[in-house]
């Protein structure tokens, strides 16, 4: 098991953004969120990595809980997050970039960190853009650098906030295809998309969440062809 969260609440002031969200991701899982604009999709992630406090429940990470002071720092090296917007470091290289935090966090060795950088780079097929900055780069092309970049870490969960939300028609694709090489290479994912066609191909679980809950559960051919509430229904009704 590699992430177990219990009955998870979360407000901003007044407003119940998560209402008791229980879930388990095992080792090697895809597990795609799905669910209308404002459902608390992103606030779960970001409590899943602590980017947000919660005030109820637990989150249990590689068989630890996560606890507010002490461990968040380790947990970050260990989850890596890719967001909508591309949050590459503008004023540094695509090589910089990947080897910023290796080298401040883990400590690792420059020459080492190089050489990991290239290899990622390679698997997502920017290997020739090493030396550019992000502004010469297409919305892809970043998003890419972004994966490659969370790669660095060697995490144990990839966390992914609607990654190809914000491009071009054209340039999801290319994004999506190096998300299924991770997912097939045995990485532990959460991804928040509404790309169908990746969720039927790669996702173990489809969690349809909805209002701070999650509504419904199950297999790709379960939600999509079967969904058993009327709101799943009614949502994939606006998105299939
Ligand atoms: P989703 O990602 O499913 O669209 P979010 O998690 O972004 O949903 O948002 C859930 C709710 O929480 C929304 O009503 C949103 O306005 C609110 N919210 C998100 N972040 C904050 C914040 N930092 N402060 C106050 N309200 C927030
Ligand atoms: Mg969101």
């Amino acid at each position: 098991m590699i992430l177990e969260v219990r009955d998870l609440h979360k407000s901003f002031g007044d407003l119940k953004v998560l209402k008791g969200i229980n879930l388990t991701v095992e080792k090697g899982e895809t597990i795609v969120i799905i669910g209308p604009s404002g459902g608390g999709k992103s606030t779960f992630l970001r409590c899943i990595n602590h980017l947000e406090d919660y005030q109820k429940g637990e989150i249990i990470f590689l068989g630890k809980k996560v606890d507010k002071s002490e461990n968040i720092n380790e947990l970050r090296t260990k989850i890596g997050m890719v967001f909508q917007h591309f949050n590459l470091f503008p004023h540094m290289s695509v090589l910089d970039n990947l080897i910023l935090a290796p080298t401040k966090v883990l400590k690792m060795d420059k020459e080492k960190a190089i050489k990991k950088a290239k290899k990622l780079l390679e698997r997502v097929g920017l290997l020739e853009k090493i030396n550019y900055y992000p502004d010469n780069l297409s919305g892809g092309q970043k998003q890419r650098v972004a994966i490659a970049r969370a790669l660095m870490m060697d995490p144990v969960l990839m966390l992914f906030d609607e990654p190809t939300s914000a491009l071009d028609p054209e340039l999801v694709g290319e994004v999506l295809e190096v998300m299924k090489d991770l997912a097939k290479s045995g990485m532990t994912m959460i991804v928040v998309t509404h790309e169908i066609g990746f969720a039927r191909e790669v996702a173990d679980r489809i969690i349809f969440m909805d209002q701070g809950v999650i509504a419904e559960d199950g297999t790709p051919e379960e939600i999509f062809k079967n969904p058993k509430k009327q709101r799943t229904k009614e949502f994939l009704r606006h998105i299939l």
